[in-house]
């Protein structure tokens, strides 16, 4: 859960506040750092949704549409 007086990102004053909320806790773990499996370069990310690859050797993974495991 977020914790209070966090501050909410995106989506501005719509949806409603269970929906904001929900999508800024999602929205974290989508732009967490993440280390690369195979460079131990910190450019890892999202590259579609499920895949995952580094931008700095083209390390490519499966996995789910915010964050690389469950
Ligand atoms: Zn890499």
């Amino acid at each position: 859960m977020l914790k209070k007086g966090a501050s909410l990102v995106g989506l501005g004053q719509k949806y409603g506040i269970k929906h904001r909320k929900k999508f800024t806790q999602v929205h974290a773990i989508l732009k967490t750092k993440r280390k690369c499996p195979d460079c131990g370069s910190f450019r890892f990310g999202r590259h579609a949704v499920g895949i995952w690859r580094c931008k700095k050797c083209g390390f490519k993974v499966a996995g789910t549409a915010y964050d690389v495991s469950i």
